[in-house]
């Protein structure tokens, strides 16, 4: 069940509170009247991506390993009319960046970073 918060305006003070306006209110009796209900928040869970595992070489990957994390290459594209994967489907793919050297690497063009950087290096 998601909380619920809400923001009670009295005089200059902002009260929040976890309770129903009506729960606080119950808990605070010296306020009287409260100018307004200002806002009510409700509590959600958010999904977050922890892992994902090559779909080429089955190499599981995680923030744990930052650099393999952050080098990987996700999608999910939506096909749109005409595309040869079929109008509507949706591809998608995770590879670790030693597959994606390894199976894209001779069409891949690799320079400097837009925010002026110079490559490294690459192996
Ligand atoms: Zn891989």
């Amino acid at each position: 069940m998601p909380s619920t918060m809400v923001a009670l305006k009295h005089g200059t003070a902002l009260h929040w509170c976890a309770l129903s306006p009506s729960a606080w209110l119950d808990r605070h009796p010296t306020i009287q009247n409260p100018e307004a209900i200002m806002r009510e928040y409700q509590g959600r869970t958010i999904q977050e991506l922890a892992a994902c595992t090559c779909d080429r070489c089955k190499r599981r990957l995680t923030p744990e390993e930052p650099g393999e994390w952050q080098e990987r290459l996700s999608f999910d594209h939506s096909c749109g009319f005409e595309s040869v994967f079929g109008d509507g489907n949706m591809v998608s793919v995770d590879l670790c960046q030693h597959c994606v050297q390894e199976v894209l690497g001779r069409w891949l063009r690799i320079g400097p970073s837009a925010d002026g950087d110079e490559p490294i290096g690459i192996a």
